[in-house]
């Protein structure tokens, strides 16, 4: 399936609504039976059937079959965000007395998840540099069920070698779980390299237009089932249908814009990279990058997060820079149409979320590439680093 195909015409039934060119926003929390044969037909595969918006709904069942023909996936399911997608699919694999094996520097909320909520229901979780599979494999334990990965992080850029993971924890029967996000489908397929499940903050690029938070959970239908009937209808954490029908129009564009940030995050890493006043620049792509070979081989292209290191004497030099940009928004988030920035351990400067992710320097800045001209995102940042 092409991908122009998926994006434009996948789950469309377009005669059904008259010939409508936008799918329809199915605002309906229930769906009404002709007779009681029919009800009691609906209740006995709440997965497939139109029933009650929590578990299954037309707009959002569109988006799903697009997300997982991107991910080459069996199912999909939709949540309200990333953390609930991430949190559903951890919650589905583990119970009392099971342990993990999760990379030492997931997405900050994947951590609290596995460190601080999911120990107070005795599951146990060892974080291990995922850069070399090895450790992946000393860490588990016969009490291992999950591990979970996420490559590229989403800060620094760790990855991990995704298919030699899956070929450890198969052996093994333990299940994996990889959040894609920063790679998005275009770039990165661990369904094809052998991850049972595959997570996405939606709220990226998926979506790509800053309006929308959503997240969304890949894998085979048996496993997704198991999800289905455990925390998706429990904690009842689904997309809203005016999200996913917002999420349908974004994902219309996925591809020209994955194209674009691309090329423009090469413009400007070559800039950043031989600027005397960037100290380092993190990257999956960057020159200095030690994974940079695993990044030719297991990524079909770039996106554009890219954190660079300041060649700043305090934290005020930071903020200067920062405070200079006119072209990037400061926020957090990242991969939307507009470039951002985000000044981690300016706004940290105690905290150390950056030191955990094994860096000392509070001159880290985060900056997400969007659609604008590649040499108005330079000229901006030549002007702000002028600034230090
Ligand atoms: C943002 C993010 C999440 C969480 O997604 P939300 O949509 O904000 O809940 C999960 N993983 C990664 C890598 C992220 O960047």
């Amino acid at each position: 399936m092409d991908l122009s195909y998926i994006l434009n015409h996948l789950g469309e039934e377009r005669a059904r609504y008259d010939g409508a060119v936008a799918p329809p926003l199915v605002q309906s929390s229930i769906f009404a039976f002709p007779t009681v044969a029919a009800m009691r037909e609906g209740f006995r595969d709440e997965y497939a059937e139109h029933l009650y918006t929590r578990g299954n709904n037309p707009t959002v069942a569109i988006l799903r079959r697009k997300i997982a023909a991107l991910e080459g996936a069996e199912d999909c399911l939709a949540f309200g965000s990333g953390a609930a997608a991430v949190a559903a699919g951890v919650v589905a694999c583990v119970k009392a007395g099971d342990h993990v094996v999760c990379v030492a520097k997931p997405y900050s909320w994947t951590r609290g998840l596995l460190r601080d909520l999911l120990a107070k229901f005795g599951v146990t979780t060892t974080f291990v540099d995922g850069t070399d599979a090895a450790n992946f494999e000393a860490a588990i334990t016969p009490a291992t069920t999950l591990i979970v990965l996420e490559s590229p992080n989403s800060m620094t850029y760790e990855q991990q070698d995704l298919a030699a993971v899956a070929a450890i924890a198969r052996r093994r029967g333990i299940r994996t779980l990889c959040d894609n996000s920063h790679a998005t489908p275009l770039n990165q397929s661990p369904i094809a390299l052998g991850i049972d499940l595959v997570a996405h903050s939606a709220t990226k690029y998926l979506n790509g237009h800053s309006d929308v938070v959503a997240g969304v959970l890949c894998g085979s239908e048996a496993l997704l089932r198991e999800v289905f009937k455990g925390p998706y209808m429990t904690f009842g954490a689904m997309l809203s249908p005016h999200d996913a029908w917002l999420m349908l129009r974004g994902l219309r564009t996925l591809g020209v814009r994955m194209e674009r940030i691309a090329a423009t995050t090469r413009e400007v890493l070559a800039f950043l990279e031989t600027h005397p006043r960037v100290r380092h620049v993190h990257a999956p792509h960057a020159s200095a990058n030690p994974q940079l070979g695993l990044s030719e081989r297991q990524l079909k292209g770039a996106s554009g997060l890219v954190t660079i290191e300041l060649d700043a004497v305090d934290v005020a030099a930071v903020e200067r820079f920062c405070d200079g940009l006119e072209r990037f928004l400061m926020t957090v988030s990242w991969g939307g149409y507009e470039s951002l920035a985000f000044p981690v351990c300016a706004v940290f400067p105690s905290d150390a979320p950056l030191r955990a992710a094994g860096t000392s320097s509070l001159a880290l800045v985060r900056l997400s590439i969007g659609l604008e001209e590649p040499a108005v995102l330079i000229a901006d940042l030549e002007q702000a680093l002028a600034r230090l």
